[in-house]
């Protein structure tokens, strides 16, 4: 207990120097590396300030429930907890006693199962790998569409599975998952209509060489889930606003699956852990302390995605600790680096935190049953990346898609198009909504008074006008553009005339998007010749 005596003297002089202002806080290990024993103790906090100096500190936390924190911590981090004042006792060492997860799927059945599966439905599967873990292993992702590996106008979604090595539960019900779409694609309409009009990835195992030895760490022994950057230090915004990947000196699973999720659009997403029965939602942190709710710009909606979740699983929505089975992340306790903190302020994408069991690893005879608690809820929670608004986004002139920025009036959180496509899709609750669509060189667009609905969401194309269009909107060519000039165009594009120059973007046809142009040259003369503006 060196370290715990040099603790004590430290505080000694600084006390004997008149305070303690000058001394840093010792600090946990936070995201890693852990190396040598890591072990799995329990810590009773006796009040929200005990449980929120551990989140302060950055020990590694995995839950806190009943007044008690459960975290994975070296030897030097128990020393820490001594000096601190805790009491704790070790419940086991990390990688011992999981010798139930032999039963459960592992790295190489997993292999198996996908390929098996990718092998008998060919026509609506592909699967990839996005690349290995530390020691090598595959970090599979099986994506379930109509046109698998096409880029298409659908939402994308993901589900991704034991990034804690130790908490397997995610993959098996990401396999019984998969199970359910491929076999029920064209069988059941509910889940045909699903895989023909959503792109849906699954990884169903992120940290494979955790799960190989049951520890909760990567090989590294660095916890994937606090390993990701932390905003505002390693980031300050998103990638659509030009923000960099910063990915240089990640931990392999973790580097690969940012590369992945920035080379997609996802709208929606869900990762999987066990310890704890709840779906939590961002953010995991935002510079309140650990306990404090910290909202992001769309709470609501994220209450709701939760929700949508724990309605159907009825252990979860009945939770004698978490109203509905939901919380903030953040007011449970705050991580830093989390997977789900950094795909909403980074990639635009709403992914929640979902927590199967309070059982870490459940006999293996009990998965029937938590496939039946979390079938629905799965099934449900997709579903959801249907709702909002969506649309697709090109250049007026060319009809190519293009890279837009969509926002929602009052509301900070931007969503972006896949460039690929053109195609966004903002997740929103009910109501009414003003959007308005940006791209660089063009003309914004905005759209007032949308109504969402609980259904299929609502559809707006924008076409949007680059700002140095060489148009000629003075169609009566008297020398200026006005409502007579807006007239003329409408009245051709519904077949009353063809006046000579409506066609302004001279497409060959008379539309919607000459009437467009037209009003905004009115409103703006940005499209007038040379020699009508002022
Ligand atoms: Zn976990």
């Amino acid at each position: 207990m060196i370290r715990f005596f040099q603790s004590i003297t430290v505080l000694a002089l600084a006390l004997a120097a008149g305070g303690a202002a000058a001394e840093p806080p010792r600090m946990a290990l936070g995201a890693g590396p852990r190396t040598g024993d890591v072990y799995v103790v329990e810590v009773p906090v006796s009040s929200a300030d005990a449980a929120a100096e551990l989140a302060r500190r950055e020990f590694n936390i995995a839950s806190i429930r009943e007044n008690r924190a459960e975290i994975y911590a070296v030897r030097e981090e128990l020393e820490l907890l001594d000096a601190l004042g805790y009491s704790w006792h070790v419940i086991r060492r990390d990688g011992d006693g999981t010798k139930a997860l032999g039963e459960y799927n592992g790295y190489a059945s997993v292999t198996a199962m996908l390929a098996a599966y990718a092998q008998a439905y060919p026509a609506i599967t592909r699967l990839e790998s996005v690349g290995q873990s530390v020691e090598g292993r595959e970090l599979w992702v099986l994506y379930i569409s109509d046109n698998p590996g096409i880029e298409e106008d659908e939402p994308e979604f993901k589900y991704i599975g034991t990034i804690h090595g130790d908490e397997p539960l995610g993959t098996e019900m990401c396999l019984h998952f998969i199970d359910l779409l491929l076999t029920g694609y064209g069988q059941i309409p509910r889940i045909t209509d699903l895989v023909d009009n959503t792109s849906i990835a699954i990884l169903p195992l992120l940290n494979p060489d955790g799960r190989e030895a049951g520890t909760r760490m990567n090989a590294n022994g660095v916890d994937l889930n606090r390993a990701f950057p932390r905003y505002p230090f390693d980031y300050t915004g998103n990638q659509g606003d030009g923000e960099p990947l910063q990915a240089a000196g990640r931990q392999p699973e973790v580097v690969r699956v940012m590369e992945w999720t920035a080379a997609n659009r996802f709208v929606l997403s869900a990762n999987f852990h066990t310890g704890a029965l709840l779906v939590n939602y961002p953010y995991d942190e935002d510079g309140v302390p650990s306990g404090a709710d910290a909202p992001t710009p769309d709470d609501a909606l994220f209450q709701e995605l939760a929700r949508r979740y724990a309605r159907e699983n009825l252990p979860m929505w009945n939770s004698p600790y978490f109203a509905d089975g939901i919380s903030n992340g953040s007011a449970w306790y705050s991580i830093f680096g989390s997977m789900q903190d950094w795909n909403y302020r980074y990639m635009a994408c709403n992914e929640v935190t979902i927590e199967l069991s309070n059982t870490k690893w459940p006999p293996a005879g009990a998965l029937p049953a938590f496939w039946d608690d979390n079938r629905e809820a799965m099934l449900r929670y997709l579903e959801a990346v249907h709702l909002g608004v969506r649309g697709l986004v090109t250049d007026a002139l060319t009809g190519q898609p293009l890279d837009a920025r969509v926002t929602v009036q009052g509301n900070a959180q931007p969503v972006f198009t896949d460039p690929d496509v053109g195609d966004y899709h903002r997740t929103l609750l009910p109501g009414v909504y003003t959007i308005t669509i940006r791209a660089n060189g063009y003309y914004p667009q905005t759209f007032i008074n949308l109504i969402v609905t609980s259904g299929p969401a609502t559809r707006i194309d924008a076409a949007l006008i680059p700002l140095d269009a060489p148009f000629d909107a003075d169609v009566n060519n008297d020398g200026e553009v006005n409502a007579i000039d807006v007239q003329l165009v409408i009245n051709a594009a519904l077949g009353l005339s063809v006046p000579a120059g409506a066609d302004i973007n001279a497409d060959g046809a008379v539309d919607a998007i000459d009437i467009q142009l037209v009003i905004n040259a009115a409103l703006t003369r940005s499209y007038a010749p040379a020699t009508a503006q002022e």
